[in-house]
């Protein structure tokens, strides 16, 4: 199984050694040519309007946009998670982001750098306990469609805000599952190929 990593910018290498570790077979995804070659696409944490201008001048937004019309799996983290929404509530105007899950998903939530914290989740579907979530100037999502699974959800001030989302093929996170060592999220999104 290929699993394609979105290398424009962000934590490329964390995520690929994940995917190895769990017998998939990671390739760093940086044009159209490199995304032919894989079955499912995951999109690291980052920094979302960075990588939305990279993905333009690289040729890969719409050629990422047709892989995911078409149903290729997708795994979005942080960034990732902003650019697979369907809505960014707070995005720069020229943030372009993909739709293939329909949520509205509002950037830096928890407030800045500063305000990074790790929690422990209870994430459905998962075995073994909650799981250790980074969250890095994490996103949270406002608004979910119909036909999103909320998978986890955190504490936003008095709110409670979905964190893990799943709609068919595509599985998005506000944090970051690759940094904690516990590859229990990519092992699900691995399961579904
Ligand atoms: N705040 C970043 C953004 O808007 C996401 C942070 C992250 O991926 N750790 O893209």
């Amino acid at each position: 199984m290929k699993v394609g990593v979105l290398a424009l910018q962000g934590d490329v290498t964390e995520h690929a050694t994940v995917l190895a570790g769990l017998g998939a077979h990671p390739v760093e995804v940086r044009d159209p040519a490199d995304l032919a070659g894989v079955d499912a696409l995951v999109l690291p944490g980052g920094e979302s309007t960075t990588m939305s201008l990279l993905l333009e001048s690289s040729g890969l937004h719409s050629a990422v946009a047709a892989r995911l019309d078409e149903g290729m799996p997708a795994f979005g983290t942080c960034a990732g998670m902003i650019l697979l929404g369907s809505e960014v509530l707070d995005g720069r105007r020229d943030q372009r982001c993909f739709g293939a899950i329909d949520v509205s998903v509002r950037r830096n939530a928890f407030g800045r750098q500063l305000q990074s914290f790790e929690a422990d989740l209870d994430v459905a579907g998962l075995e073994g306990g909650p799981m250790r979530a980074v969250f890095i100037r994490a996103p949270v999502v406002e608004r979910v469609g119909e036909g999103v699974e909320v998978l986890a959800s955190t504490a936003v001030g008095e709110v409670e805000r979905p964190v893990v989302c799943r709609s068919g093929p595509v599985l998005v996170a506000a944090f970051h599952p690759e940094l904690a060592g516990d590859p229990r999220l990519h092992q699900l999104f691995l399961s579904k190929l």
